[in-house]
Order: structure tokens, then sequence, then C-alpha cells
């Protein structure tokens, strides 16, 4: 049977192999940020694709975009991020640690509250943590009170002081969806019901980090705001429910490390009206069930709120764009006709949408794909780490080796890696013993090597070893491509 997999052993693999690095390391290192390594970079992306492929790709009713990274700021008043994207903090008056005020825990109990929403940026909060305990020094109860902490970064834009301002990272990509609405409206022939789809970084200045990639303060999400007519969100919220755990089901993860975690009504923002996490059974944290992505009905607020911010910029230009002084403007009384509504030409029928929102973490996914697929076995005595990918995320998927560096075994490989590079990742190795060669492979998670041997050059065939089953077969070399092709379902 596997060995439970601890986290450490993946962070010493990835580190291992090349998947990935802490960030500015050879600088001692950038606390909770990661750069991917060559492995790393392949892997990634693939789960990237793989989400595109399913959500824009596959679909007629989805468009992709790709938006910057810098906004106007008052997208941030509109979206409520400015005023209330804040976590409460407390500070353990013994070791200034600060913590999540929803990440402490209940020192009978073991307990934390989790899965809160953002709090309001304005004031503090009254709360009683004298049970609390400090997940650093473990004082009990000896917190300041806590105080809401902003999770935007700040920079600034412009050259010259009188006309430089301040800006915001942006915290998720769902806003430039939102901000866009309008244009993907009028340029494409897109209609109700239809989503607009986006895989781009995001910052958050998370005030605890830790579990490797899980929680970082810069990482990229893949997220879809699907628009549709108000009183069918019902069947959209359940369709997308089902797409996306049957995704993450798809590409390899197993069924029992899966699960939705229904939202409580408390849990739930003021404007959603249901709320969905798909969860994983991470092996770490409070409690192994971690969330890999939200589903959530946002009802039509989004596009109600922009159409109040479009109104207030003549105000914020009065500010000089300091969005402390500004209050969003009111809606219009006739807010159905504002320019994010939308008309039904078949139903002559105007109205503000409401919005299904997946959204997804593209590295706390690729962490989940990794723990997942991670295994230890015991071949003749000695210790197998396999990692057992699915074909479509697999960083490689074939390796090629000489099964020696003679008699022309190098140049055969050499030819067949270059017909098949252009189709497939692959990898070719001729450096050590061949089982060191296919243990490096396994480690990578390749579904298959590929070896030219003694009987090639007799029959033109090559051994073709799969990953999982470490069975070998023979294969004509003019019949590779086809094979893998079939195989890898690619
Ligand atoms: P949490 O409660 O874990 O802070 P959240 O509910 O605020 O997350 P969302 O705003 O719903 O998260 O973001 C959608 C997805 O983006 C999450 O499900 C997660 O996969 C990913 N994500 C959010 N914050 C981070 C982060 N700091 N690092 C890595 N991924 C993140």
């Amino acid at each position: 049977m596997a060995k439970l997999t601890k986290l450490d052993d993946i962070v010493s693999l990835c580190k291992r192999r090349g998947f990935i690095f802490q960030s500015s390391e050879i600088y001692g290192g950038l606390a909770s940020c990661y750069d991917y390594g060559p492995l790393g970079v392949e892997l990634k992306n693939n789960v990237k694709k793989a989400w595109w492929k399913n959500v824009v790709q596959m679909r007629d009713d989805v468009v992709g975009l790709d938006c910057s990274i810098l906004m106007h700021p008052l997208v941030w008043k509109a979206s409520g991020h400015a005023d209330h994207f804040a976590d409460l903090v407390a500070e353990c008056k013994k070791c200034n640690t600060r913590t999540r005020v929803d990440h402490l825990k209940d020192k009978a109990t073991d307990s934390a509250q989790e899965h809160t929403e953002h709090v309001a940026i304005a004031p503090g909060a009254t709360q009683d943590l004298s049970k609390k305990v400090c997940p650093s020094c473990g004082a009990t109860g000896n917190f300041t009170q806590p105080m809401p902490f902003k999770l935007m970064f700040e920079t600034q834009m412009g050259a010259n002081i009188e006309d430089s301002m301040t800006l915001y990272l942006r915290p998720e990509t769902a806003q430039g969806i939102f901000a866009n609405f309008r244009n993907v409206l009028d340029t494409t022939r897109v209609k109700i019901p239809f989503g607009i789809a986006q895989i781009g970084k995001s910052f958050r200045n998370e005030v605890t980090t830790k579990a490797f990639i899980f929680r970082t303060r810069e990482f990229e999400q893949a997220e879809l705001e699907f628009f549709c007519e108000p009183g069918t969100d019902d069947k959209w919220f359940e369709h997308w429910k089902e797409q996306r755990f049957n995704w993450y089901l798809n590409l390899g993860l197993k069924k029992e490390n899966l699960r939705f975690r229904e939202h409580e009504k408390d849990e739930l923002a003021h404007y959603a009206k249901g709320c969905v996490d798909v969860e994983y059974k991470f092996p770490f944290g409070s409690g192994d069930w971690q969330e890999l992505e939200g589903i959530a009905n946002r009802t039509d607020y989004d596009l109600r709120q922009h159409q109040r911010g479009m109104r207030t910029l003549n105000a914020w230009y009065e500010t000089k764009g300091d969005l402390s002084k500004i209050k969003l403007k009111e809606e219009a009384e006739d807010y159905l006709k504002g320019p994010l509504s939308y008309f039904d030409d078949e139903k002559k029928a105007r109205y503000i949408p409401y919005v299904i929102e997946p959204s997804a973490g593209m590295d706390r996914s690729t962490l989940a794909f990794l723990v997942d697929a991670y295994d230890e076995e015991e071949v003749r005595g000695e210790t197998r780490n396999i990692l057992r990918f699915s074909s479509a995320i697999a960083p490689t998927k074939a390796g090629i080796f000489p099964l020696v560096n003679k008699d022309g075994m190098p140049e055969t490989a050499r030819n067949i890696f270059n017909d098949l590079k252009g189709r497939f990742n692959c990898a070719y190795d001729e450096k050590g013993a061949i089982g060191r060669r296919y243990r490096r492979q396994d480690e990578a998670g390749t579904p298959f090597c590929i070896t030219v041997d003694g009987q090639t050059a007799q029959d033109q065939t090559v051994t073709v070893r799969e990953r999982d089953s470490m069975n070998q077969i023979r294969v004509a070399i003019d019949q590779l491509k086809a094979y893998l092709r079939d195989k890898l379902d690619m």
C-alpha cells in the first residue's frame, strides 16, 4: 500500500527534480513566493491548458480574455475590495506574531473557525480571544484586539509627483472581466447565457502563508464569469458545480480526496445567493480538507456596482483619486437601462445579468495534482518514487534513451526524439544506467519511456515501458507516434 504522503516529501521532490524553487533563493529566499523550475513550468502550463481547453475551447458559450494587472482604482472601490478586502488579525502580546483571527484555535476544542468572509476595513472588532492559542509561541488568550489588515498591495503609477497615483495589484482577475463585459458584448456575437474566462496572476498580502504553494502572496487564478438571465441562475450554478468537480476527477484526482463544501448562510458575502467550495484533502493544515476552488452565485452585484463606479468618476477626479474620500454614487433609478445591462432581442427584455463564478487557484490545484499523484513503492528491495500524473498534465510525455552509447543507438534515439518532439514534450537522456534513467522519469511523472536497444537495428522496434505498471512492450518505430497519440489520448 502507498505510504501516506507528507508535504515534506513533496517539497523535497519538487526541489530535487526542479519542479518548484523558493523565490530569490540565492538571497536567502523571499517568504511565500515561489518559482517554477523546468518540470514545474510544464506541469503548471498543462494544468492551465487543461482548464482553458475545458472551460473555453470545448464550449461555444465561453470566450477568453487577458486583462492587465493594473486597473483604474475605482474598479476596486466599486467591487468593494478597497473598503472590505481585509482580514481580521490579532497580535500576540508575548511574541508579536500576527495571526488571522479565523485561523486561531481554541485551546480546549482545538477548533478554528475558518472560512469567514473578509471584513470591513474601517472599524476594528471586539471578539473574545481569551481561549485562543498563539500558533507561534503557544501563549493563551494574550492577544491585542483584532484589527483589519488590508490585503491589497499598493503601488505608484506615473513619474511626476503631481500626476502620480496609487494603484493596486489586482487581488483577483474577475474584476477585469466585469470591466470588459460591455466590450465583449459589443465586439463578439455572444448572447446570454455566455461566459468570459481568464487566467492570470493575482496578489494578496496574506497574513499567514505557509504550506508551500497552497497560500502565497503572488499566485495565479483561473476564473470564469458566466452571465445568465436572472431566474436561470440556480440551474447554471448546478451546471458549473458539476463541470468543475468533474474537471478535477478527469485530470486524475482521486474521488475520495475531493468533496463539495456548501457555505453556511452567515459565511456568504451579502450579495451572494449561494457558494460552494471544491475541497481537496491535503496532507496538512487544520482538518486536511482545504479549498481548491470557490463556485459562487454572485447575482447581478458586480455589474450593478460598476455602473455605480462609472457614475462616480467625476467625484474621483475632484478628490484627485483619493479613494478614502469617495463615496460610491447611488444606483441610478433606471439602472436596468445602464451601460452594463443586457437587452434580450428575442424576449424584448432588458436586465442586469446574474453571474455564476467558478474561481480556481492554478498553483493550489498544481499542488493538489502533485500530492495526489505522489506515490512510493518497493521494487526489488528499492523504493521507487513516482508521480502518477494523468497524461494531460504530465510535464514530459516520453523519455527517449539509447540503451548504450554505441552501435548507432544514440543516433537512432535522437532521430526518434526529433520525430516526436514537435508533437509531444519529450526528454532525451543518455546518461547513467538505464534503471536510473527510468527512475528519473518516474519521479518526473513521465508516462512512457522509449529505449533503443540491440534489437532495434535488426527489426526497427523499440522497447516502450509504461510508468505505472512498468510493463514493457515492443513497438515499431514508425508506429510510435500513433501508439503514443492513442495511449496519451492527445
Ligand atoms: P482563502 O479563504 O483560502 O483565503 P478565498 O476564499 O479568499 O481563499 P477566493 O477569493 O475564493 O479565495 O479565490 C479563489 C481561489 O483562488 C481559491 O479557491 C484558491 O484556489 C485561490 N487562492 C486564493 N488565495 C490564494 C493564495 N493566497 N495563494 C494561492 N491561491 C489562492
